[in-house]
């Protein structure tokens, strides 16, 4: 599946994105950073995570968002952020996988 439409500001400090099946997705800007897939995000680098919390944005509190994203092949879109994080490469799937519509969210409660 892949993007037609990425709208960086979508309003109330969201990013949607629009499917090529017609599906739109809408991702709060904090979550999408929180799941952000890099390497550093995700603890495997520079475990040195002091105050990590669960879902926290390490020494970023201002109003964080996306200044731009950029398809990556046919497979992924990165996000470059205002803090001048790029590293994470949102793949396709993982984007869809991290949709929070209710369509989305009754099939991933369906199977589980
Ligand atoms: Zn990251
Ligand atoms: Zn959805």
């Amino acid at each position: 599946m892949l993007p037609t439409k990425i709208k960086l500001d979508a309003g109330d400090g969201t990013l949607a994105i629009e499917w090529a099946d017609g599906h739109y997705s809408n991702y709060a800007y904090a979550d999408l950073r929180a799941r952000c897939p890099c390497a550093t995000c995700t603890g495997a680098e520079g475990r040195d995570a002091e105050s990590k919390a669960p879902g926290a944005i390490p020494m970023f509190k201002k109003a964080l968002r996306p200044e731009r994203a950029e398809m990556v092949g046919r497979y992924a879109v990165q996000i470059f952020w205002n803090d001048a994080h790029s590293a994470g490469l949102y793949t396709f799937p993982y984007l869809r996988s991290l949709c929070q519509c209710a369509e989305c969210s009754q099939r991933r409660a369906a199977t589980g």
